[in-house]
């Protein structure tokens, strides 16, 4: 699989990869999601897109360097995970060692599976690396939920969420369900029931996001001919309220509410 033939996360992937491309890569990223989605996966596909021979920015699943990362044997990339219960002061010492060695290629590479359980010693002494990266060197730090990472840690990283869009019940009809009963000024008790019928959970929630930002950023690339029906500063808006809507799950806000809030004040 290459960055951008995954399946879902595609925006993020693409963002990744055009970054890649433009040599704009930062030496630090957290990508955040849920137990049930595999962040290891992506982050070894964000890995064969920097390193890729054949395809920079993407990953060819064929060269030796994306050969080496798929089987784990890549020399310049440090993987540590949590030793028991959490990820260990020695631990980052010895990937802060690693890290200063010369890279066999062109950069070093670090993923810390289970970021979020790094203790806060550890956490600081982390913050070390990151503010003085080695050049070239880009760490992704894994994690559930960084509200346990430091803000000096995440005020140094890029953070992007990764949804387990196939696991939820929401998909893009149904988001187009609610997206029509919102034009048709159904009102919120009707839309209330189609929420019902398909947001079980917080995924659900972030997919309904996504399929709803997807429909409005399509009026404003104007690959969507309903774009005539709505004028631009009411797309904005909606956009922002979806984005806004995203930080509140995000933030745990029960995923019910946000939905319902951002429902009425679209709808509103
Ligand atoms: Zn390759």
């Amino acid at each position: 699989m290459a960055l951008t033939r995954l399946n879902s996360n595609k925006k993020i992937a693409e963002r990744i990869s055009s970054a890649i491309v433009a040599g704009n890569v930062l030496h630090a990223y957290i990508i955040e999601a849920d137990s049930c989605v595999d962040k290891l996966a992506f982050a070894l596909e964000f890995c064969k897109a920097l390193m890729c021979t054949e395809k920079i920015g993407d990953g060819c699943d064929g060269c030796i360097n994306c050969r080496k990362i798929d089987h784990g044997n890549y020399e310049d990339l440090y993987v540590v995970e949590a030793d028991g219960m959490s990820v260990k002061d020695d631990q980052i010492s010895k990937l802060q060692e690693d890290l200063k060695k010369k890279p066999m290629g062109s950069r070093n590479l670090a993923i810390i599976k289970d970021a979020d359980t790094t203790t806060v010693r550890a956490q600081n002494r982390l913050l070390k690396t990151l503010e003085e990266p080695f050049p070239g060197t880009v760490i992704i730090l894994l994690s559930e939920n960084r509200e346990n990472l430091l803000d000096t840690i995440k005020s140094r990283c890029v953070i992007y969420r990764l949804e387990d869009v196939e696991a939820g019940s929401f998909n893009q009809e149904s988001a187009e369900a609610v997206f029509s009963a919102l034009e048709e000024g159904k009102n919120f008790h009707e839309i209330k029931g189609i929420l019902s019928t398909y947001l079980k959970s917080r995924e659900d929630a972030f997919a309904l996001l996504d399929g709803l930002e997807r429909i409005y950023e399509g009026f404003l690339l104007g690959t969507d001919s309903r774009r005539k029906l709505h004028r631009k500063e009411e797309i904005i808006r909606c956009i922002e309220l979806i984005e806004e809507a995203r930080r509140d799950l995000i933030a745990k806000v029960n995923y019910q509410y946000a939905v319902k809030n951002l429902v009425l004040k679209i709808g509103g």
